[in-house]
């Protein structure tokens, strides 16, 4: 027999030679990874020989479903034409100028320039150099603290770790670097106590200005946020919080980075995360659903204002990755914004399948171990809790969470899970049919009947 046709000798394999990213290699010698071997829309299909929901979009990014010819083509055609050429030293190609223009169209307003990168992370890191800089042309160097917040997940780089909120992850390798400060996370189920979300809204939007205050805005370059934080937990903040933050950075002359990584691309029911939250950020950071995940790619929109005096007062940027604006990731983002508008993908999660998912999604907070769900667009979460009333989470969360994922793949529906929070984001051309049976399984995982 092939090896490539016997489960565990691959198991064993990848155990004894692939360091995976944020697994526990250990582990995996006992138990050994899940190997999916091919996908179709929503479907997964493993090594075992089961049929899987991708409940959460490979990783938040499958955005247009898997298998997609139109994209393959797309890749292939452009790989056959040029298989790459930098964007660096006054150079440029077709596809990178086409992408550039589509995304003037489908971005709001106010963005017209895009810089090209290979990730999220990327993308974080290049705004921290992008907002000092421009703060440098305006001749206020002294601005260049940034502010994120705790809970928020930005990429796992050295800047792009220290912008997260994530106490394991500045463990190791002694982060975060100076001159980050984090902002509480407006998680109103675990601590918004006695208040409406309306009310907590309010009062973290105040402390996080005022901890803006107490640091000296003038010494501020910008803030970081996602509208609703994904691999934090897919805390959906109060309506009232981001529109507060936002006028609150606007009159202290502090840039807003929106880290659209998750919620662009339509997962919102809007292109973008900040549109739903009715904010107009200075930069948004782009990865995942730009090209679906077909090809690694990631993005900086750059508002006007700071595009004009980059442009202006600026030499030379002297930054870019070998891979920005490569040729075929280009032509899978392409591609993927030609099968978004062609089929209203945007239109379908705001309009059809998210409310539709949305209504039986909700219903999982019926369940006593189950403290609230959550979802917006095609995001959304449960909490697991060991006492409804008190909105109390897990002492062991992450067991609880482990337990309920595995159980959850067991049973045919991929989700994350974040300590004791269960998040799901499935393809946005899940259908109705599919939701259906995603509720069903996301139920069974807490032993809810339909
Ligand atoms: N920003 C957010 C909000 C993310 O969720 C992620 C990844 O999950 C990143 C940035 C980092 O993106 P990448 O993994 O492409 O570096």
């Amino acid at each position: 027999m092939s090896i490539l046709n016997n489960t565990r000798e691959l198991q064993r394999i990848d155990a004894a030679h692939h360091l995976h990213p944020f697994t526990n290699t250990r582990e995996l010698n006992g138990r050994g990874a899940r190997i999916i071997t091919s996908a179709k829309g929503v479907y997964l299909n493993d090594a075992d020989g089961n049929r899987i929901l991708d409940g959460m979009s490979g990783l938040w990014c499958v955005n247009v479903g898997h298998g997609r010819k139109e994209i393959v083509s797309a890749v292939a055609n452009q790989m056959e034409q040029l298989t790459f050429y930098n964007t660096f030293f006054n150079t440029t190609h077709p596809p990178v100028i086409e992408l550039s223009r589509l995304l003037s169209e489908v971005t709001p307003p106010q963005f017209n320039y895009f810089h090209f990168t290979g990730s999220g992370s990327d993308s974080n890191d290049t705004i921290f150099r992008m907002a000092r800089y421009y703060w440098e042309l305006e001749g206020k160097p002294e601005k260049s603290i940034f502010i994120s917040r705790r809970g928020a997940y930005h990429g796992s780089t050295v800047v792009a770790a220290s912008f997260g909120g994530f106490n394991s992850m500045h463990k190791q390798g002694g982060l975060p670097i100076d001159g980050i400060y984090h902002a509480p996370s407006p998680d109103w189920w675990s601590n918004g106590g006695d208040l409406s979300p309306e009310e907590f809204g309010r009062k973290v939007a105040a402390q996080t200005l005022a901890l803006i205050d107490g640091i000296g805005a003038h010494r501020i370059a910008a803030m970081i946020g996602e509208p609703i934080m994904g691999a934090g937990g897919v805390i959906i903040p109060p309506k009232t919080y981001w529109p507060i933050i936002a006028q609150g950075l606007k009159e202290r002359d502090i840039l807003f980075i929106s880290d659209e990584v998750i919620c662009g691309f339509g997962r919102t029911g809007q292109w973008f995360g900040c549109e739903f939250m009715g904010t107009e950020p200075d930069f948004m950071t782009m990865a995942k659903g730009i090209t679906s995940g077909y090809v690694p790619m990631g993005a900086v929109a750059v508002s006007d204002r700071v595009a004009k005096v980059l442009i202006e007062k600026g030499d030379e940027f002297t930054h870019g990755y070998t891979y920005s604006g490569h040729p075929a990731a280009c032509a899978a983002s392409i591609a993927t914004i030609g099968i978004m508008r062609s089929e209203k993908l945007v239109e379908h999660v705001r309009e059809d399948v998210g409310p539709y998912l949305k209504e039986k999604w909700l219903t999982l907070a019926d369940h006593p171990m189950v403290g609230e769900a959550v979802m917006e667009g095609l995001i959304g979460a449960f909490q697991f809790t060991s006492n409804k009333s008190a909105r109390a989470g897990f002492p062991e969360a992450a067991k609880i969470g482990f337990t309920a994922r595995e159980h959850s793949f067991q049973n045919g529906l991929v989700m994350r899970a974040v300590g004791d929070r269960m998040v799901i984001a499935p393809p946005l051309t899940l259908t109705r049919a599919e939701a259906d049976d995603l509720v069903e399984k996301a139920a069974r995982v807490t032993d809810l009947t339909y």
